[in-house]
């Protein structure tokens, strides 16, 4: 097997439940073998579907003013997005918090169950490839962090009371990644179809030898179809360089209208401007909420630019066929790729108050420009990492040496 990260091989052992191994030389992990992953998956995911269908039914934060109440969940949050004129932001919580849940929940099952009656259904293995993809843009965790933040900002003005979903929703979240974190990809792979073992390619130079991005099959060809499951072959991803370069950079640019635009207007009794991300931090900070101010400030100031600047350092030292710290450089690029995503919490801030303050007169909460800007910059750096190899910093680094 190849390492993912900086494209080392090894031979695995056999191993026993419970076993995992991680790479020698990037410390990337290769392997772990759960003892009841696929059983467990099966129930905690089966679990996961039923929170999802409660936490979508019901409210998940009621408002209170006035004596009059304004309840909100995940569907009204879109809705009220599509309703006040952002379309773009309401398909984006739509699918980020639902869409993408339930398809995740719905092909998880359809590939493990069926596979634990020992007879696969039919397109599994593109089905489970599927998987990988839609992987990163299920936010239900962030989704809950957005709602802390609106509660406590709300809490400030009104009583906001704790509707029967938001129960649900943690118990989504809970259930969601544990069943992430107790199933192997390897392991549904193996009992798919076992890898072809590398014995007939030893004579291969192991630069030639190719891993399939999704099963972990190694080939000697590179082309075509992966011979175990079907997904387009590269050696390492196409025209990585480019793309994640010109995705920052395109970044980089909307994040100057994302911070310069207002991303919401709260008006609250006839008074109320504008506010833009760092003008709401500071209104948090003047309430006297340090701590959630902190949490927005690094969500969705500090994470971006350190992305970007982190994905710009990986670019210059790859260009430059840089030697040295490539295993902390390699440990970069895993933060980057996994960090991205929080910075979805302001969006979803927004669209929870957008569907909780409509009380006309006495307070409403308008999305502003802003905040199409600032979701723009956040999907466009999540494609800007996902488009870069971490394997080239190695490849140049080795080019360099020999
Ligand atoms: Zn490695
Ligand atoms: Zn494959």
């Amino acid at each position: 097997m190849a390492c993912p990260d900086c494209g080392l091989l090894h031979a695995l052992p056999d191993m026993s439940v419970g076993e995992k191994v991680a790479c020698s030389r990037c410390g990337a992990s290769l392997y772990t073998k759960h003892a009841y992953g696929l059983h467990a998956t099966a129930a905690l995911s089966s679990a996961a579907l039923i929170l999802l269908a409660v936490a979508t039914m019901f409210p998940l934060l009621i408002f209170e003013l006035e004596g009059r109440e304004q309840p909100g969940g995940i569907l009204s949050s879109a809705e009220a997005l599509w309703n006040v004129g952002y379309p773009i932001l309401a398909v984006l919580v739509f699918f980020t918090v639902l869409a993408a849940p339930l398809l995740k929940i719905l092909a998880t099952l359809y590939v493990v169950l069926p596979l634990l009656a020992g007879r696969p259904a039919p397109a599994t293995a593109r089905v489970f490839r599927l998987l990988d993809h839609l992987r990163p843009w299920a936010m239900v965790e962030v989704f809950l962090l957005g709602l802390i933040v609106a509660y406590v900002k709300l809490s400030d003005i009104a009583t906001v009371e704790i509707g029967p979903s938001l129960f649900a929703l943690v118990g989504l979240m809970v259930t969601m990644t544990w069943a992430e974190a107790v199933l192997d990809p390897l392991d549904v792979w193996d009992r798919l179809s076992p890898q072809i073992r590398a014995g007939g390619m030893t004579g291969a130079a192991p630069e030639r030898l190719v891993r399939c991005h999704a099963c972990a099959q190694l080939t000697e060809s590179g082309h075509g179809p992966c011979p175990r499951c079907g997904a387009a072959l590269h050696r390492r991803k196409p025209d990585s360089f480019h793309r994640t370069a010109s995705l920052a950079v395109a970044a980089a640019i909307l994040y100057v209208p994302a911070n310069l635009l207002p991303i919401m207007t709260v008006v609250y009794f006839g008074s109320g401007e504008p506010d833009t991300i760092l003008s709401g931090v500071e209104t948090l900070i003047a309430a006297g909420m340090l701590p959630i101010a902190l949490l927005v400030f690094f969500a969705s100031i500090a994470v971006p630019v350190l992305k970007l600047a982190g994905l710009g350092y990986l670019l210059l030292s790859v260009r430059r066929r840089s030697t040295v710290r490539l295993k902390e450089r390699t440990r970069l690029y895993r933060l980057i790729e996994g960090i991205g995503r929080w910075s979805m919490v302001d969006i979803f801030m927004i669209s929870l108050l957008t569907a909780l303050v409509q009380l006309g007169a006495i307070a409403t909460v308008q999305a502003e420009l802003g905040a199409v800007a600032f979701a723009m910059v956040v999907v466009v750096t999540m494609q800007a990492s996902h488009a870069f190899d971490p394997r080239l910093m190695w490849d140049a680094a080795i080019r360099r040496e020999s």
